[in-house]
C-alpha cells in the first residue's frame, strides 16, 4: 500500500522545505498544495473575477488546468514547478498581489471542493508528500502520517525577510502572517487546524534535518 504524509501549518512554518527533504528521503512525490491555491488567484486576478464570487472562483477552478510537477534540470530556484493551463507560473505566483488575495480566494466553498479533485488526484497511486492547510483534516484524512508544523509569528517572520534579503522588512512581514494567520484559521470552510493525531513539530525549536528526523522515525514505528 502506498504512503500519504499530510503536512500542514501556518505560513512560513517551513512546510515545503521540511515536506520535500522527506520526499527525497523517502523517495515519495512532493505535491504543495499551496502553490495550487495561488495559481487560481494568479488566474483570477489576470481575469479580474470579484474575489467574493465564490460561484465564479469555483467555476474558474473547474475550467482551468493546474497542474504541479517536478521541476526540471538547472531549476534551482524552486522545489515544485506549478502550471496554470500548461503554462509556467512558479515565480509568477509568489507575486505580492497574489500573496494578498490567495487567503480571499481559497475560503470559499466552491473553490475548496473543486481543489480537492485535483489534489487527491495528485496523491493517488504514488507515496506522497503533500503540504497545505486542511491535508490531514480534508484532503487526506487517511493519511499515513499526519504532522502538523508550527513556529512563532516573529520566528516566521523573521525567515521570511531574511529568504527574501529585506531585514526591514521584518515588521511588514510580521503583520500579513499574523492577517493571513487569521484568514486560514478563520475561515467556514476547512480552517487552519492541527489534525487530530497529527506529530506537532516547532520548527523554530528544531531545524529541518531534525524535523525529518523525527517523522521518518515516526515511519518506523508504525511500520510504513
Ligand atoms: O502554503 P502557501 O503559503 O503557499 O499557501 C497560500 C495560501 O493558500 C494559504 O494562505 C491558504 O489561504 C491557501 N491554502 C489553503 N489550503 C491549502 C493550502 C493553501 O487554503 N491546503
Amino acid at each position: 500500500m502506498s504512503v500519504a504524509i499530510a503536512i500542514d501549518g501556518p505560513s512560513g512554518a517551513g512546510k515545503s522545505t521540511v515536506g520535500h527533504a522527506l520526499s527525497l528521503r523517502i523517495n515519495a512525490r512532493f505535491v504543495d498544495t499551496g502553490l495550487m491555491y495561488r495559481a487560481l488567484t494568479f488566474a483570477a486576478l489576470a481575469r479580474r473575477v470579484d474575489l467574493d464570487d465564490g460561484g465564479a472562483l469555483g467555476v474558474l477552478a473547474i475550467t482551468c488546468t493546474i497542474e504541479v510537477e517536478r521541476p526540471g534540470p538547472g531549476m534551482a530556484d524552486r522545489l515544485e514547478t506549478v502550471l496554470l493551463d500548461g503554462r509556467d507560473v512558479t515565480l509568477e505566483v509568489r507575486a505580492p498581489a497574489v500573496e494578498r488575495a490567495v487567503s480571499a480566494v481559497s475560503r470559499h466553498v466552491e473553490v475548496r471542493r473543486a481543489m480537492l479533485g485535483v489534489q487527491r488526484a495528485s496523491a493517488a497511486g504514488d507515496d506522497v508528500v503533500m503540504v497545505g492547510r486542511d491535508i490531514g483534516s480534508v484532503v487526506l484524512p487517511d493519511a499515513t502520517l499526519k504532522v502538523y508544523l508550527t513556529a512563532a509569528a516573529e520566528v516566521r517572520a523573521a525567515r521570511r525577510a531574511d529568504e527574501m534579503g529585506l531585514p526591514d522588512r521584518v515588521g511588514a512581514y510580521l503583520e500579513e502572517i499574523r492577517e493571513r494567520d487569521a484568514a486560514d484559521s478563520g475561515r467556514d470552510v476547512a480552517p487552519l487546524r492541527i489534525p487530530a493525531g497529527a506529530l506537532v513539530l516547532d520548527t523554530g525549536e528544531l531545524g529541518v534535518a531534525a524535523c525529518v528526523t523525527v517523522i521518518v522515525a515516526r515511519l518506523e514505528v508504525i511500520g510504513a
